[in-house]
């Protein structure tokens, strides 16, 4: 299927698979269903284990976010390290904190298989406001001290070590943050998890009543709703869009260190270099699932905010897709009966969709500890049943925008 969101540059330059067709016998152990970073990782860790699995993706392998994405690999989650600890006690945040900061299972992933994806080191988070700043002084230093994770404060007269934009006022840069070419991530775990015995079949829309396993994983994200209505009470898909410009001969004095940014605003910006120096850029969310008539006209005055010098730069790709947020911002992940699943990252899923897949396959294998401390994550529905949930969202999520352009 064509799909007019997807001119991205991922796309472009993705490396090299051919559309696997339909598996000739359906029964296995495990069927996933949703082959971005969830699924893969989860059908490739339960493969490991021993298990016989078939993965089934309605489009293609990393159709959705995961193939669509910033590319920026931040850890944690989108609450703080110290929020947790304020919320859920010391012990249980302190296990959040092994699994979400300090345990980077993509990194292990792209060593142990030799993915090819422009892994780089380095995210940057920037102040929007000298508020946001002192937050993410006093984040840093909690996170020193707590946890022994080391971050390094950037006052805002030393922003220009790493970015070349007059906006920001400081900002936070953690070296076990960073990058890469999400989509050729998710073809590498494909490979992989082929190679250790999934068998993958592309477009089909599999629905859980029809397929013959004992374990069922779940890991279609902002589709859920449509896989397992229940499920879809506890996201809304929120549009978000990205361009990448032309290659820049400029592009290493826009971000000297290579670093990935995103800034502290809610509606946030968030941009890195690709591996052939382009600036590939996000901001601006949209509310209704109509995708804006040009992307590029709707994201390039964001991009020419924090960077005037590049306002008119030509952008060679503009892409989107759907985010699956939930009410708290932390993801949803449990199991119900045969049925795991995991999704409402939030935005905030590169990094740690790899982990959840992980937990899923443990859980499955029979340790739930580690899976049931994501597991026990709050969360609750959208209020507003099916035709209302959606707009009342909106509405909260445009107050927020709104407060923030107020400053
Ligand atoms: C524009 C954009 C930018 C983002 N930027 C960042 C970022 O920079 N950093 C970050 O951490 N996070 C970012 N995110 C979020 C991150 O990409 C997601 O959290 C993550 O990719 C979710 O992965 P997933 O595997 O759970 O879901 P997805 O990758 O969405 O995969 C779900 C898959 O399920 C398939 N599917 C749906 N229904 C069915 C069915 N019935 N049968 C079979 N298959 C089905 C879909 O086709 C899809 O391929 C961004 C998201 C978007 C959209």
């Amino acid at each position: 299927m064509t799909d007019p969101l997807n001119n991205s540059y991922y796309a472009a330059t993705a490396a090299g698979w051919r559309p696997r067709g339909e598996a000739l016998d359906d029964r296995c152990d495990v069927a996933v269903v949703g082959g971005g970073f969830t699924g893969l990782s989860a059908a490739l860790a339960c493969a490991e284990r021993g298990f016989s699995v078939i993965l089934y993706e309605a489009e293609r392998i990393g159709f959705g976010a995961s193939g669509r994405n910033g590319g920026q690999l931040i850890p944690g989650l989108r609450w703080t390290a110290s929020e947790l600890a304020d919320e859920f006690g010391n012990e249980r945040a302190g296990a959040l904190f092994d699994l979400c900061w300090r345990d980077n299972r993509v990194k292990a992933r792209i060593a142990k298989h030799g993915i090819a994806c422009d892994l780089k080191a380095g995210h940057l988070e920037a102040a929007w406001t000298p508020a946001d700043f002192a937050a993410m002084r006093r984040e840093a230093d909690y996170l020193g001290q707590r946890h022994g994770y080391v971050t390094d404060v950037v006052e805002k007269a030393d922003m220009g070590v790493h970015i070349a934009s007059p906006l920001y006022n400081g900002g936070v840069y953690d070296p076990q943050g960073g990058h890469f070419h999400p989509l050729n991530y998710a073809l590498g775990l494909a490979k992989a998890a082929e190679a250790a015995g999934v068998r993958i079949v592309e477009g089909r829309r599999a629905s859980i009543d029809s397929l013959k396993a004992r374990y069922i994983i779940d890991a279609t994200d902002s589709w859920i709703g449509e896989v397992e209505p229940d499920l879809g009470r506890y996201t809304v898909p929120i549009m978000n869009y990205n361009i990448a410009t032309a290659p820049l001969a400029n592009a290493d004095a826009l971000l000297p260190t290579d670093a990935a940014v995103a800034d502290s605003r809610f509606v946030l910006n968030y941009f890195r270099l690709s591996a052939d120096k382009r600036l590939i850029f996000g901001g601006g969310e949209r509310y209704s699932q109509t995708p804006p008539r040009d992307i590029a006209a709707f994201v390039r005055p964001f991009m020419a905010e924090v960077f005037p010098q590049i306002a008119n730069a030509e952008i060679d790709y503009a892409w989107g897709g759907a985010v699956g947020v939930t009410m708290n911002r932390l993801p949803h992940i449990g199991r119900r009966g045969n049925v795991f699943f995991a999704h409402g990252f939030s935005g905030h899923g590169a990094l740690i969709t790899t982990t959840a897949g992980e937990l899923i396959a443990e859980a499955l294998a029979g340790t739930a500890e580690r899976f049931d401390v994501l597991a026990s994550l709050p969360s609750r529905p959208f209020p507003g049943g099916e035709w209302l949930r959606r707009p009342l969202a909106t509405l909260g999520l445009l107050y927020y925008a709104l407060k923030d352009r107020l400053g």
